[in-house]
């Protein structure tokens, strides 16, 4: 047991090193808690051997964990300038939950949404065992957001949307960002917006691959 924890740290120390510090994460609250969530413990039958790899892994139903450095590009450019503990953050899209283990490290409180029930009920046991209290799981349609708990300092999509959905950017607190990948199914450009004064101003921060966002202000079959 003590050997497969050696291992598993030692896979995350250089995940952390080669796929995420040399890339230009640079964000030292993003850094450790990228450093002690044990992201093998979110992985279908814990497969240590691809758990730490550098890509997107397959979870059930066609839907996929995002790659490690995919999650920390988003939350580096969700969080906030200061160094203050935001509030409260709307995660839209569980999958697997280990994205929502990382946001749990680094607001005070999460409210994760998942469109797929047996994907919530999954994610928050493994969540609940590893002692998390501060994560509000919902099954449903986040594409509408969650607005019965906004406004929220930030909301990060982790499905590839045809467009930013105004319900979301409505359910932002002042100063807050929204992370979104926006495109064709194919392929997407990651945008973050941030509301300030009641402007909302948007970056892109490159291309990227993300399953479909489904549900009302997503991909209708
Ligand atoms: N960050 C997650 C990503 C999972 S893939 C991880 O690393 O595990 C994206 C997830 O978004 C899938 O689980 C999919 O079922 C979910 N999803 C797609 N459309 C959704 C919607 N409208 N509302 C909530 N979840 C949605």
């Amino acid at each position: 047991m003590n050997n497969y924890k050696f291992i598993t740290d030692q896979l995350r120390n250089e995940m952390l090193q080669y796929q995420i510090k040399s890339r230009g994460i640079s964000d030292p609250r993003v850094l450790n808690t990228f450093k002690t969530v044990e992201r093998h413990l979110f992985i279908p039958e814990h497969s240590i051997e691809t758990a730490y790899s550098d890509h997107a892994l397959p979870l059930n139903d066609g839907q996929t964990i995002s790659q490690p450095y995919m999650v920390a590009l988003m939350i580096e450019n969700l969080l906030p300038d200061n160094y203050t503990l935001p509030k409260k953050v709307l995660e839209i899209g569980t999958g697997s939950g280990y994205q929502t283990a990382i946001l749990a490290e680094l607001f005070e409180q999460v409210i994760s949404i998942e469109i797929i029930p047996e994907l919530k009920i999954r994610a928050e046991k493994i969540l609940n065992q590893l002692g998390y209290k501060n994560i509000v799981f919902i099954a449903g349609d986040g594409s509408k957001g969650y607005p019965d708990l906004a406004p929220y300092q930030g909301i990060i999509v982790s499905a590839g949307a045809p467009d930013i959905p105004e319900v979301l950017l409505e359910q932002l607190d002042e100063g807050g960002k929204l992370v979104i990948p926006v495109g064709n199914v194919q392929i997407q450009q990651l945008n973050i917006i941030e509301k300030q004064k009641d402007n909302y101003i948007k970056t892109k921060k490159g291309g990227c691959v993300f399953v479909p966002l489904k549900g009302e202000y997503g991909w209708k079959k």
